[in-house]
């Protein structure tokens, strides 16, 4: 059970998605705005930098 590293919310939003290679989790925080990405396997964090640098990545392979 995950809940919003901000404020304690568990009233997430959630949606899977797939940047390049990875399945990875979009999160966002009804009651704060507070979004973040996990790895879907393994639950990992990802920093929104990360999130853009794949996605730039993957476009520009393209
Ligand atoms: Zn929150």
């Amino acid at each position: 059970m995950s809940a919003c590293p901000n404020c304690r919310s568990r009233d997430l939003t959630r949606v899977d998605m797939r940047i390049g290679e990875d399945e990875v989790r979009f999160s966002r925080c009804r009651d704060c705005e507070h979004r973040w990405w996990v790895g879907a396997q393994d639950a990992r964090r990802i920093s929104l930098t990360d999130v853009l640098a794949r996605v730039t990545t993957s476009a520009g392979a393209r």
